[in-house]
């Protein structure tokens, strides 16, 4: 079935879309439906806010993604983002401009993923706004969270000896990007063979339904840990060693052989014939969190599960270097994914 969204209107589609919507948290105190969304936080919080815009074609595309997906992500993206601080995210605002290609069952696709996501971490949708687009599809997501006052944590608080750690594994979701490309062709119906995912879940999971690690935010406050400093791995490991280091005027050593790396990942790099250290390290949209402590807290960190420890901090004129399996030093590089680098 196809309903032409100009049946509906604007009116009508946010009416569609947002029908059913039950508000979750204690902050959101009046939802869709007024000129504004009213939120009301206890004075003993810090507000966190942040938001994400992706473009058809450049942040997405659409011949591989499912837009219930696209949906999942754009969400949790955002969800990643407020974890990074250390926070609890528990609003988002919903934009959408959308082309003429574009159905009401489309977006209700598109908005069953994101409405998924929030059920899924406890995030109320208050508000969006929808316009037209001439080319293809726009989605922006703006995302309020809260933290403690005195539990937020800033990219610039690493100190020279602090423990390097990293959740989860990393390179996955970039291998699972480089698969979907590969089988572009067949996906899109130019080839009459089925693509052969088998044995490969693993990555597609991460490049498609990737999940922020609200576990680990939860763990660290359970062992009473607040990191010096802290990220979420959307560019790349390097890259976002760099930020931290960057702003906290430091530099750091990361072991190669500490990098967690998924089975999968290892046998698709040898596939693709690519260094499997680079694609860890610069892969990028792992959405793990990158993270520092003091050194006092190693016993706390080391046994964490889901956390591992790859390198420490250092004074910033030791620069920042992955010391390799044989001991060799490489200075750290951004070639983290950035599509405004990438169009010259
Ligand atoms: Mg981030």
């Amino acid at each position: 079935m196809r309903t032409e969204i100009a049946t509906l209107g604007e009116f009508g589609l946010i009416k569609r879309l947002t029908e059913g919507i039950k508000l979750e948290n204690e902050s959101s105190k009046y939802g869709v439906g007024d000129d504004a969304a009213v939120l009301s936080y206890p004075s003993e919080k810090e507000i966190l806010v942040t938001t994400d815009l992706l473009m058809e074609g450049v942040h997405f595309d659409l011949t591989y993604v499912p837009l219930k997906h696209l949906g999942y992500k754009a969400a949790v993206v955002n969800f990643s983002d407020i974890y990074a601080m250390n926070g609890m995210p528990r609003q988002i605002t919903v934009s959408l401009a959308l082309s003429k290609r574009f159905s009401v069952e489309d977006m209700e696709e598109l908005y069953a993923g994101i409405r998924l996501a929030c059920q899924q971490y406890h995030v109320d949708v208050i508000g969006g706004d929808t316009s037209s687009s001439l080319t293809g599809l726009a989605i922006s997501i703006t995302c309020i969270g809260e933290a403690d006052k005195d539990k937020v944590v800033y990219r610039n608080g690493a100190k020279d000896t602090d423990l390097i750690c990293v959740s989860g594994d990393l390179g996955a979701a970039y291998m699972g990007l480089q698969l979907l490309e590969r089988e572009k062709t067949v996906l899109k119906g130019e080839k009459d063979v089925q693509p052969d995912f088998t044995g490969k879940e693993y990555l597609l999971e991460r490049q498609l339904k990737p999940e922020a690690r609200k576990d680990i935010i939860e763990k660290l406050a359970a062992a009473n840990i607040v990191p010096t400093s802290m990220m979420d791995i959307s560019d790349g490991l390097s890259s976002e060693l760099m930020h931290i280091c960057t702003q906290s005027n430091t530099g750091c050593r990361v072991y190669e052989e500490h990098i967690p790396i998924d089975y999968q990942t290892a046998v698709m790099a040898e596939e693709f014939n690519m260094n499997l250290t680079t694609c860890a390290m610069n892969g990028g949209e792992d959405y793990e969190l990158l993270f520092t402590v003091p050194i006092a807290d190693h016993e706390k960190v080391s046994q964490m599960e889901g956390v591992r420890l790859i390198g420490h901090i250092t004074k910033p004129e030791l620069g920042c270097a992955l010391i390799t399996r044989d001991g060799q030093e490489f200075e750290l590089k951004a070639q983290g994914w950035n599509p405004l680098k990438e169009e010259k």
